[in-house]
């Protein structure tokens, strides 16, 4: 009996249904056709095109920007006991090698490559040489000017289907608009008969918010009290995170923070301990939530305004992924929406400015004009900032705008654990044991630990782990290990922690840097455009907040969610009560019960308030605990 998509979901995931829509998806990427799936936060995308791919004999290849997420989707197949490789940023030649190697001679399943990789020779040779099975397209969006984040090697995507023009190929996207929708499937060269899948952009269970407030802090501690349970908190910049996290946990609510200038070390505690509850509120920058997938997270607060509606979208979508009650609330000043436009407008970086910041990572790493094809280095921008004393904004807009006209790419921070591989066979090792007597409790120890497989393929190795079992200081095991690097003996990768900027193209002159200025112009505008779609999703308090994102995204929407601000807004106008007003003034902020609450008006209201609570019931406003007492949805 031929294996079903169904039954691989059961043997590899332990699930027994998909959600819609995967199963249509599925479907349509086992009949050959190219697919556009547009799949929200936490809607299982990884699964459409690792079922199908499984079901295919070859190796799919997926190519996504977002390095720490290819990595955990890396290491979840191998434990399910698939053979998945990654290519991305910081690798050395050797490594990307083994990996092209394995790809063609071995059964590897899934190659991971980020997409400023497509672009080398070794790596399109080789790909030419795959029998390949699926072409998945991540983060999808980044194929497109319009959208919010355009990565120029996406582009090559296209070329690369024509090495293999019999693949089809499958792309994904939490969030784009129609515009981008149609640029994604014209970049990638989509074949006729294609077809595109959308779950709908409304979650039920979401109550969006603005509250235009005088005092930020006061409100966050006020939002957090009502809302129980976990809450993600998101401000702009990285020292806030820490001011903010140590406001709440005075307020005796714990709490935490996490940005990516902490080190590997640190940032995996500060999430363990808020993925396992213990630890209440993490106040984050954006750096946090990519490829967390906590389901019972109750309210995601924003401090700062996101620079788009979809990367609030996004952010916001982190609540309530169990369909339980949850809320996304932004906290902002009256012209924060405003700011947020003219801060487009006028910290986008002139050309000049674009120019020296080129130089000056040129200079950084001492690159000579015309060298360094491809080379990648740690970029630590607070340092960079420092060294040549420029402005930290405009330095971060200059990069993204080098990035999007190809000249560099910028990766996420991601930690990298250190890797190795004897570069000697077995007997050539043997020798060298003998020679360098000194050595040889080492380099049993390395083989004691990692076993035979060193000699095949790169392994991650711990180097305290070493020193140890040694007894050795780990700085002792460092030298060591570069001094059998040196030696010809290992081929070794120290472990990285650090963000990684890649050079694209040879090195220019700064003064011949072939911007088009052109590019520049239109990225500008489309920045300016989002932030107003932003701003007006803050300031225009009318219209349902569930549909204006519906609407964004080219979905048709008919009905009010009835949960949003907005909506609940509207229900309170339509609940026809002489003392409502007081009431929803009362319950503001307090939770009573219904003889508190009567103690606060005239004995001869009683029959009034009953009727008044049951309306606001109703429709949805009022609620009691499990303490019975009244309290108001905000
Ligand atoms: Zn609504």
């Amino acid at each position: 009996m031929a294996t079903t998509a169904k039954d691989i979901l059961k043997q590899v995931w332990g699930h027994d249904d998909f959600r819609v829509p995967q199963d249509k998806i599925i479907e349509a990427v086992l009949a050959g056709q190219d697919v556009l799936a547009l799949l929200p936060t936490g809607g299982g995308k990884s699964i459409c095109f690792q079922v199908p791919a499984l079901m295919r004999a070859g190796v799919c290849l997926v190519i996504s920007p977002l390095i720490a997420l290819m990595k955990d989707q890396v290491e979840n197949l191998k434990r399910k006991g698939i053979k998945a490789y990654a290519i991305y940023s910081g690798m050395t030649k050797r490594e990307i090698d083994i990996v092209l190697d394995n790809c063609i001679y071995g059964d590897v399943k899934f190659l991971y490559v980020s997409p400023e990789r497509l672009k080398a020779d070794i790596f399109r040779e080789r790909f030419a040489k795959m029998n390949v099975s699926l072409i998945a397209v991540d983060e999808a969006h980044c194929i497109s000017q319009w959208g919010y984040d355009f990565r120029p090697p996406y582009l090559e995507i296209a070329e690369i289907r024509a090495l293999q023009p019999t693949v089809n190929v499958i792309a994904l996207t939490a969030t784009a608009t129609p515009q981008v929708q149609a640029d994604i499937q014209e970049k990638l060269a989509f074949k006729s008969g294609h077809e595109r899948f959308v779950k709908s952009f409304a979650r039920s269970n979401l109550s969006y918010a603005v509250r235009i407030v005088e005092d930020k802090e006061e409100k966050l501690i006020e939002v957090l009290q009502q809302v129980q349970g976990t809450a993600v908190v998101y401000v702009r910049n990285r020292k806030a995170t820490q001011d903010i996290a140590q406001l709440i946990s005075k307020r005796g609510i714990s709490a935490t923070y996490y940005h990516a200038g902490l080190n590997n070390a640190q940032r995996e505690v500060r999430q363990k301990d808020w993925m396992q509850g213990k630890v209440r509120v993490i106040v984050a920058t954006n750096a946090f939530g990519m490829g967390i997938d906590k389901p019972d997270v109750r309210c995601v607060i924003h401090l700062d305004l996101p620079e788009h509606l979809e990367a609030y979208y996004q952010e916001a979508g982190r609540a309530g992924r169990d369909e339980k009650r949850a809320f996304a609330v932004i906290l902002a000043y009256r012209t924060e929406g405003e700011e947020l436009i003219e801060r487009a407008e006028a910290t986008y970086p002139p050309i000049d400015f674009i120019k020296k910041v080129y130089q000056s990572l040129a200079n950084y790493y001492r690159i000579a004009v015309g060298s360094s094809l491809l080379a990648d280095y740690d970029f630590d921008i607070h340092d960079f900032i420092a060294t040549y004393k420029l402005d930290g904004l405009a330095v971060y807009r200059a990069i993204k705008l080098l990035q999007e006209a190809g000249f560099i790419e910028l990766s996420e921070a991601y930690y990298k654990p250190s890797t190795l591989m004897f570069a000697v066979d077995n007997r050539k090792l043997y020798e060298f044991q003998i020679a360098q007597a000194k050595l040889d409790l080492f380099i049993k120890a390395l083989l004691r630990l990692y076993g035979g497989e060193l000699f095949r393929d790169f392994f991650k190795i711990s180097e305290e782990k070493i020193a140890e079992v040694l007894s050795i200081p780990v700085s002792e095991v460092f030298k060591k290990l570069q001094y059998l690097e040196q030696s010809g003996i290992i081929y070794y990768q120290p472990r990285k922690d650090k963000p990684q900027l890649t050079f694209l193209t040879p090195r220019y002159d700064a003064t011949s840097l072939p911007i088009d200025t052109r590019l520049i112009k239109f990225r500008k505008e489309t920045a300016i455009e989002k932030a107003r779609a932003m701003s007006a999703y803050v300031n225009d308090s009318t219209f349902c907040r569930t549909r204006r994102f519906m609407e964004y995204f080219g979905e048709e929407s008919y009905n009010d969610c009835g949960a949003c601000d907005v909506c609940i807004d509207k229900k309170k106008e339509q609940v026809e009560n002489p003392i409502k007003d007081k009431v929803l003034n009362i319950l503001q902020d307090q939770r009573l019960t219904f003889e508190e609450l009567l103690a606060c008006f005239k004995p001869a209201d009683k029959e009034n308030l009953a009727s008044c609570l049951r309306n606001l019931r109703d429709v949805g406003i009022l609620d009691v605990d499990a303490q019975k007492k009244l309290y108001i949805h905000h």
